[in-house]
Formats: structure tokens, sequence, C-alpha cells
């Protein structure tokens, strides 16, 4: 399902009043939508054509501090301009905001109108390039998992965002009364979102309390990035529309299950035939896609920082609660790091359950194509699936279990490098050192509640 509108139906929905407003954005290094509104007959006339921004945009934090220590940009580089160039393939209407249409941009240098190599939607799509020169075609899904509140987002910030409350107070796995009390958001998000161009498959309650799950239709690896990023933020504003407010932390509450965002992979010929199925081999796993697992498992540890990049997402792998704590794969088994789904038919796919919420779907898609490429590449083998409870297993390979250990592990891959460039992994890595700088300064409510004297 591609994104639904062209340059002619655009011009003709403005000719008739229908959209006066166009939002030109690109993806910032957490995988949100930043950029600007555009008059829709500005966009028209020339807008389309080309805009900028200022590169503080690629190296900023969640909160928009001017971090400084990247060799990308900083006050000493004066903090100049970017391109941002629209690719039209993903202009589409944005149903749940009036008169308004949006359009992703890719980020070029100013100057030279290079593509900026550590902007998300480079990254990802320079790995896509390189399977393709292999003759492959990535297809991938990502589930997203997020917290649905009672208050408005307002009424969080005035409460210090102390006590978010769930719609419900029991866990609502498949539920169908639980989430029947979520369904005014719900189904606006659902229906937005198809109207938006996004084929939504379904959403469904989740394992906690409050906690929901949509699924989108795969397709290839940018299309899911890009819808990703803009069922994000769509499910942010219908939300607040709707009166109620969500999060995408991984993990809200150390008392409740964290957010996840699984990434379901699979390889296609570019001739449409499904490469990782093999009807005469074991689970129907064709040998190229052992060689994909066996590099994912392979760098799984020194890719876990673009899948888990706040200090916040490591609190999520924690024993019982879903998500995983080993990187080893299994036959459709939910404690393994990675699941073999749909095995036996030309479904069969990995799906990748590291990744939180608060993932960056670029970043991560890169990463881990990149892993399973050099899989290919280097024809490595898999190891024996694991069977059982993976969470017992005091041998097998370990999720690292900090940002510190993940950060460290990604500035020393040499495959991370080598696929990403080396300005490009440090950036990265000087972006995960700063959320930890950045805890080590803050004094928490919790050293504050173990701290002071008691009465
Ligand atoms: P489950 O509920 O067992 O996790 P689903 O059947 O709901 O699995 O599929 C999960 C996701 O996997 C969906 O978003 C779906 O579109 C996606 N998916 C299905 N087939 C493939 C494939 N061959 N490659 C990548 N993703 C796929």
């Amino acid at each position: 399902m591609p994104a639904n509108l062209t340059m002619d139906s655009l011009r003709a929905a403005v000719a008739g009043d229908e959209i006066d407003t166009v939002l030109v954005c690109s993806i910032d290094m957490q995988g949100r939508l930043v950029g600007k509104r555009f008059h829709a007959q500005h966009f028209l006339d020339g807008g389309w054509e080309e805009t900028h921004c200022c590169n503080y945009l690629l190296a900023t934090d969640m909160e928009m501090v001017t971090v400084q220590g990247y060799a990308a940009t900083g006050w000493a580089a004066g903090y100049g301009d970017y391109v941002m160039k629209p690719d039209l393939a993903t202009l589409r209407r944005i149903p749940w905001l009036p008169g308004t249409a949006l359009v992703l941009c890719d980020l070029l240098d100013h100057h030279t109108h290079e593509e900026v190599p550590h902007a998300p939607r480079t990254i990802l799509k320079r790995q896509i390039a390189r399977a393709r020169d292999m003759g492959l075609v990535p297809m991938m899904a990502t589930e997203l998992e997020f917290f649905l509140f009672e208050q408005t987002y307002e009424a969080l910030r005035d409460g210090n965002w102390r006590d978010p409350r769930t719609l419900g107070g029991y866990n609502i796995d498949y539920a169908i009364f639980g989430t029947s009390k979520e369904e005014e958001v719900m189904r606006a998000i659902r229906n937005g979102l198809y109207a938006a161009g996004i084929p939504v498959e379904c959403s469904k309650g989740e394992a906690e309390t409050g906690q929901e799950e949509i699924n989108i239709r795969y397709s290839d690896a940018l299309d899911t990035a890009d819808m990703h990023a803009i069922v994000k933020n769509g499910v942010k504003e219908i939300a607040h529309a709707k009166g109620r407010s969500v999060t995408f932390m991984a993990k809200y509450r150390h008392d409740r299950a964290g957010s996840s965002s699984h990434v379901h992979q699979s390889l296609w010929t570019t001739g449409g035939a499904p490469a990782f199925f093999d009807e005469t081999a074991e689970h129907g796993m064709s040998a190229l896609m052992r060689h994909y697992v066996a590099g994912l498992l392979h760098h799984a540890r020194d890719l876990t920082c673009l899948l888990a990049p706040y200090v916040n997402s490591y609190k999520r792998f924690v024993v019982g609660m879903f998500a995983p704590t080993k990187t080893v794969w299994s036959l459709d088994n939910r404690t393994a790091g990675f699941r073999i789904c749909g095995d036996g038919t030309r479904g069969v796919r990995v799906e990748c359950r590291i990744g939180g919420a608060d993932l960056n779907p670029y970043l991560a898609m890169a990463a881990l194509l990149a892993a399973g490429l050099d899989g290919i590449e280097k024809g490595m083998d898999l190891p024996p699936a694991m069977a059982g409870d993976a969470y017992q297993g005091a041998d097998l390979p370990q999720v690292p279990k900090t940002l510190g250990e993940a950060a460290e592990l990604m500035r020393a891959s040499a495959m991370l490098r080598a696929a990403f460039g080396e300005a490009v992994i440090d950036h990265y890595h000087r972006a995960a050192l700063w959320e930890i700088e950045e805890q080590n300064r803050v004094v928490t409510d919790w050293e504050l509640q173990r701290g002071l004297e008691r009465a």
C-alpha cells in the first residue's frame, strides 16, 4: 500500500480546498518527525523541491539540548543548515489533522547536496542498496507497543509526570472488554492511519494494564521505517485529539511490562521470490536465511545500542516479562532474542525481539540488515536452535545489561564501522554517552526516597 497522494492529486486537492497544509518532515536521531508546516500552495509552487533546517536536528537529545562533542556540528561549527529534500513517494494525506498532507525528506549537505551520512534515512537506504547489490530486497515489519493513559499530556505535565493512570486496571492481553474501554482512541488510530495509506493489520491489548499494540503489514524496509515514524507521531496526535496521552518509553514503571518494537525480517529476490524459503530444508529455512540469522546472532550484542538507545531501554530486559535477556534463536519461542515465525511457509521470517518501542526504526533496521548481510557474505554457520526457557540458560550470550556496555560494544564493532562508516558510529556513540552523562548528573526521585532521612 503506497503513500496515497501524487503531486497531481495534491494539486487537485488544494484547488478543491481539501488540503491547505503540507507537513515537510525529516527524521531526528530519536526517530521523531521534525520539520515545517508549509502552506500547500507554497509547497506546490516550489517548496516541493527543497527547504532547509538547522543541522542541530541531528545533534540534539530528546529535550533539544545542544549537545557538544559531535564532529558533525556544534557551536564551533556555527550550527549551519541542511537541505531537506522531499521524497515525493512518501506524500500522503494525514486525515486526523484537518486539511493536511505530509511528506518525508532526506537530509542533504547544504553545499554538496550529498546525503548526510549520519541521517537515519541515509543510513537505512545505504544498507538497502547493499542488499539490492546482492540481488536481495529486505522486507520488514515493526510491531509497536505503547501505553495509553487516561489523562491529557497537559495534566500529566502539571502532575510532574508522576501518576499516569491507565483506563483499565488489569492486564488486557488479547482482552476484548478491556480494550473496548480504549476503543474510542484505538479505532481512531486504526482508521486514521489506514486512511493515511498505512496498511494497519490490527491492534490488540498487550500483556499489561493499559498497554496496546499496533501491527502494520510488512513492506520494503524503507517504507516500513517511514510508516513506523508516521505511526508513532499519529498515535501521539490522535490520543491528544481524544484528550488522552500515550508513551513509547521502553519501561515507564519497573513493576510493569515494558513496551517493545519487534522487527520482523525477510529477504526476497528482486524477482519477488522468498529468498528465506526452501521447502526441502529444515523448518523451510533456506541456507541464505540460516547465514542471515547467524549474522544477527553474531552481532546482536554489538548492535543492541541501536535497538535500545537510552538508559531506560535496559530496564526492559528483565526475566519473565516477555522481553528477551539472551541473544539466541529459537522456533516460535518468546523467551529468545530471535524467534523464527512462519516456519515451513513462504512467510518464514526472523523476528528480533530485543528492540524497545523507543528505538529509531531506521537505525534499528539498518543495523539488523548490516548484521544479517555480513552473515550471508561470510557464510556464517547458524548454531543449534535454543529450546525451552532461555531466561534460565546462565551460559547463553546475554543482551547487554546497560547502555554503557552496549555503547562500548557498538563503538568497538568493526562490522558496524565498516557498514555505517567510522564517523557515523562515532556520532551515535557520542549520543549514547550523552545519555549516560545526563543520567549521572541528575538526582532522581529514587535517590531522594532512598537517601533522605526517614521520619
Ligand atoms: P505474530 O502475531 O505471531 O507476531 P503476525 O502474523 O501478526 O505474527 O505478523 C507479525 C508481523 O509480521 C506483521 O506486521 C506482518 O505483516 C509481518 N510479516 C508477515 N510476513 C512477513 C515477512 N515475510 N517478512 C516480514 N514481515 C512479515
